[in-house]
């Protein structure tokens, strides 16, 4: 079987895949980029090699192995009649959902859990099809080979699959999120249509695994009726619903963006059409640091684990400034306030282009 996660392990070498730049007049500055990326990335390949096994990964696999051996309780609180020990169970239940299938899901697509080939594969169908409902190949093409290769990239990597323009703003930000596990696996369905036999059948068998395992749970453990154990399943889902839409829509759109023909260096595409948000006990531990305050950190080096990309943040950050290029941050607050208010020009108008010609 061909391998899902693409390798991420050099990202200097693909400083100059396709960015078309070099070739329009610039080879110095295009140069001095590249070799701003490759300084960068050897700072940083040097804290990794200088790091344990338990800073790399385990620190990671450790929260992920935490949000399962919760489970047994949530199961059994949830079966409680006492309304406070339900809705402790229920507490218990949507973190360990939002852990396993959102820093799970996210870290597995980067094969970010394993240095094995097979391992990096297996967690990938694992955390994406049994846990997250989702195809592992497509998750692993829209959001790696799309996302990551074209960030901010009009019509390739720009976020649009995020906007809903049809949907009022109060709609979309604070309702519409509330969906996402029914429409997840209604999107699954129609991802599979362009995929083979084995995969076809694969995904629908992992996923149906995942939601008759949790339900066949709440219903013999927990002890809930059919409609009880589906509500449940529901709201469980659903918990991290909105800050999941929000960050996924915060952290790009409204940024720079980049035509496919003019696209700037890596280095510059990454630190203009890309944010982080500050730190939030919370969403670090449910979503991972590389989806909240190292999100910059993570799309320069996308291999790297959530702890890892904590850990490099300080030598990333202070590069950037050091070399006066950008590093964008933000609340999440304040992100929410300017979508809420800029809602039409930034998630229902197309977004204005930017080249970065003068910088280059
Ligand atoms: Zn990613």
């Amino acid at each position: 079987m061909q391998n899902i996660c693409e390798e991420w392990r050099d990202p200097a070498s693909r400083d100059d895949e396709g960015h078309g730049n070099g070739a329009q007049g610039k080879p110095h500055a295009d140069a001095e980029r590249e070799t701003l990326m490759m300084e960068l990335t050897r700072l940083v390949q040097k804290s990794v090699r200088e790091s344990s096994w338990w800073e790399r990964r385990g620190i990671d696999c450790s929260i992920l192995t935490a949000a399962f051996i919760s489970l047994p309780a949530g199961f059994l609180l949830l079966g409680s009649s006492q309304p406070l020990y339900f809705l402790l169970g229920l507490l218990i239940m949507g973190i360990a959902h939002a852990v396993i299938t959102v820093k799970g899901t996210h870290l597995s697509s980067h094969g970010a859990l394993s240095e094995s080939p097979a391992w990096t594969d297996f967690w990938a169908v694992f955390f994406i099809e049994v846990c997250g409902s989702f195809s592992a190949r497509a998750g692993v093409h829209a959001h790696v080979k799309m996302h990551h290769a074209h960030t901010n990239v009009i019509g390739l990597g720009d976020s649009s699959t995020w906007k809903i323009p049809f949907l009022p703003r109060s709609v979309y930000l604070f309702i519409a999120p509330l969906a996402v596990p029914i429409i997840t696996p209604i999107v699954a369905i129609g991802q599979l249509k362009c995929q083979s036999p084995f995969q076809i059948v694969r995904t629908v068998l992992c996923v149906c695994l995942g939601f008759f395992s949790q339900y066949y749970l709440l219903r013999c453990v927990s002890g809930l009726s059919c409609s009880s154990a589906l509500v449940v399943m529901l709201l469980c889902r659903a918990m991290f619903s909105l800050p999941y839409i929000h960050v996924n829509i915060f952290q790009h759109i409204g940024l720079a963006m980049f035509s496919a023909t003019q696209r700037p260096k890596r280095i510059l595409q990454m630190t203009h059409g890309v944010l982080n948000l500050p730190r939030n006990p919370l969403l670090d531990w449910t979503f991972g640091h590389s989806l909240i305050s190292c999100h910059v950190e993570h799309h320069l080096f996308p291999f790297l684990s959530d702890n890892m990309c904590l850990k490099v943040k300080p030598i990333v950050s202070r590069y950037l400034k050091e070399k006066k290029l950008p590093y964008l941050e933000d609340g999440y607050v304040s992100r929410l306030r300017l979508f809420f208010h800029k809602y039409q020009e930034l998630m229902v108008f197309a977004p204005p282009i930017t080249e970065l010609v003068g910088i280059q």
